[in-house]
């Protein structure tokens, strides 16, 4: 194996290295990790190996692997979410199925990728894709990238090689901090404190990380809640999680995604916070 060009840690090299061994080729495979850039570059790393013709893959040279690291290879196809609800459709997923049996153009193999694979698949849609893993078509390769395979279905992952990719998303101390007030402030009895810590969100790139860091926070309290530590702050997520039920946390960050997705839309960042206050209120205090 070819890792010119990749920066892989000795660990995921040698998964990489048994992986392959004897010229393997498995079927499906999750990469999952916090970072999503690296796992993208693994992604692209694993279409170029299985399109490229040269001896030591990837070459990174012939136009089987400049085509699929310039993601314009005819067989490697990436699917694209929906516009407005930003998941893979249940239609999506069937025209995916339809052209994994149509043999490939140029390859020998057809590789179909899915990016946020834990949040843009429905378990509805899962399911449908779980009938073509059961009976893999000959010469495919499907990719699921993730940050957190939980998200993913059990009888999916159980057919799926799971590479994980190490790397931990750095926020700024700012970010956490403004993301923790606001934490605080859902689970407040008054409203009060929920608002005054959305004031911040005046600043759109602020904003737009403090949710990123929220999302994480709310699943750390689904995390505690199963015995797992958190990324963020061990305390908060306790805390959070004496108030909030699994489910509410599923629903705060489901509210939260969605309000991040309105940031590059150029939404009135008032009207942005309003939104948020009022569905966290709505969520843990049913009001
Ligand atoms: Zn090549």
């Amino acid at each position: 194996m070819n890792y010119t060009d990749f920066e892989f840690d000795e660990a995921l090299k040698q998964r990489l290295d048994s992986l392959y061994s004897q010229n393997r080729q498995p079927h499906a495979i999750v990469i999952e990790g916090a970072d999503a850039e690296k796992c993208k570059g693994l992604a692209t790393f694993l279409t170029m190996r299985a399109v490229c013709r040269a001896e030591n893959k990837p070459c990174g040279k012939c136009e089987q692997c400049i085509k699929a690291r310039e993601k314009v290879h005819p067989d490697i196809y990436y699917a694209q979410p929906e516009k407005k609800s930003q998941i893979y459709s249940i239609e999506q997923m069937r025209d995916i199925i339809e052209n994994a049996s149509i043999r490939p153009n140029e390859a020998d193999i057809k590789i179909f990728v899915f990016e946020s694979a834990d949040t843009r698949l429905s378990p509805v849609v899962q399911n449908s894709f779980l009938k073509l893993l059961e009976e893999p078509p000959q010469n495919c390769l499907f990719l699921l990238l993730c940050k957190n395979s939980r998200g993913l279905l059990n009888t999916i992952l159980s057919r799926c090689t799971v590479l994980t990719v190490k790397g931990e998303e750095s926020y700024s101390e700012q970010a956490t901090e403004l993301a923790r007030a606001v934490a605080e402030g859902t689970i407040a009895p008054s409203e009060w404190q929920l608002l005054s810590a959305l004031t911040g969100f005046s600043d759109r790139k602020l904003a737009d990380e403090t949710l990123a860091v929220l999302t994480v926070i709310f699943r750390d309290c689904i995390a505690v809640a199963r015995g797992i530590s958190a990324r963020i702050d061990g305390q908060l997520a306790q805390k959070l999680n004496k108030r909030i039920t699994t489910g509410m946390a599923l629903q705060l960050v489901e509210a939260t995604e969605l309000a991040r997705q309105k940031i590059p839309q150029n939404v009135n960042m008032d009207l942005l916070s309003a939104f948020l206050s009022g569905e966290y209120r709505r969520i843990i205090w049913q009001r």
